[in-house]
């Protein structure tokens, strides 16, 4: 989607203004699974190792399409085709895959295979890795996998706790995962910097830090966060919002909402929620306010 200012929509005198914040739309990483995921599906289809991206719009139609979503390798029966998410996979469970034979289409979003990079940078030089991010992400999971004893850190007071553990002064590596709060990202390598020598590539992609920055400016009474609950960069935008911010995943959802005297209402979407939802869900806030 377009990026600049911010569209607009003036509701009518007297009315709460709606603002929808851009960008907004599927980042190009998305765009890309999804197109890999159609044409896998189109061939044939078969499993996807975990959701291909967290929003539910999105899977179920993929869902449709015929396409079943398994959270472990040895799901996939023998010699059997599998799609490989955004979020990545790590290299035990591309292991996993070879032995047993399967087809693999690999979904990965090329931000998050750089994280890998890194990462086996880092652990093939002996040093300690730190991912900044959620342990139980599937990409974080992915990334951990590239070094033996790599540890995953959320904030910087987990961060702080992690580096009282280790020798004052050793050498670690650092990397992020893509959707984490990019300030938190620089706040965690910080409090590891205060004890320990840190070689950071710890930054989140550009379509996260994007969306955040548009929420931080944003200047309103509510913020409504288009996405998955379990999309980590949606969540994201709901912490960082310096308003009163509620994720929706459905329309139900939104006619849920309390709006009661919201004045200035912001619409953003996660990296992974379609565009056609967004607009319906302007639609319905319009009749909303
Ligand atoms: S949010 Fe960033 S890392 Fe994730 S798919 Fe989009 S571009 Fe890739």
């Amino acid at each position: 989607m377009g990026r600049g200012q911010g569209l607009a929509e003036e509701g009518l005198s007297g009315r709460p203004q709606i603002v929808v914040l851009e960008p907004h739309g599927f980042c190009a990483g998305v765009a890309a699974a999804l197109r890999k995921a159609r044409a896998f599906c189109a061939a044939g289809g078969a499993f996807c190792l975990h959701e291909i991206v967290h929003n539910p719009q999105v899977v179920e139609s993929l869902r449709r399409s015929g396409l079943k979503f398994v959270d472990d390798i040895d799901e996939v029966p023998e010699g059997g085709r599998v799609l490989f998410s955004a979020h990545g996979a790590s290299p035990q469970t591309r292991e996993r895959a070879r032995r047993r034979g399967l087809e693999v289409v690999d979904a990965t979003c090329p931000f998050v295979e750089r994280v890998h990079e890194a990462a086996r940078a880092f652990a093939s030089r002996g040093l300690k890795v730190v991912v900044a991010g959620y342990r139980n992400h599937a990409e974080t999971a992915g990334i951990l996998g590239e070094a033996s004893g790599a540890v995953a850190v959320s904030s910087a007071a987990e961060a702080e706790a992690f580096a009282a553990s280790l020798p004052r002064g050793e050498k670690i590596g650092v990397v992020s995962q893509t959707t984490m709060d990019a300030r938190e990202t620089e706040r965690i390598v910080a409090a590891l910097s205060e004890r320990l020598e840190v070689e950071a590539q710890a930054q989140v992609c550009g379509a996260t830090k994007e969306r955040q920055d548009a929420v931080r400016a944003f200047d309103g009474d509510l913020l409504v966060v288009l996405g998955g609950a379990n999309s980590s960069n949606t969540r994201r935008l709901c912490e960082v919002a310096r308003c009163r911010a509620a994720r929706v995943a459905t329309l139900g959802e939104l006619e849920a909402l309390d709006i009661a005297g919201a004045r200035r209402i912001g619409v953003t979407s996660g990296a992974s929620t379609p565009e056609d939802f967004l607009r319906e869900a302007v639609r319905v806030l319009g009749d909303m306010v």
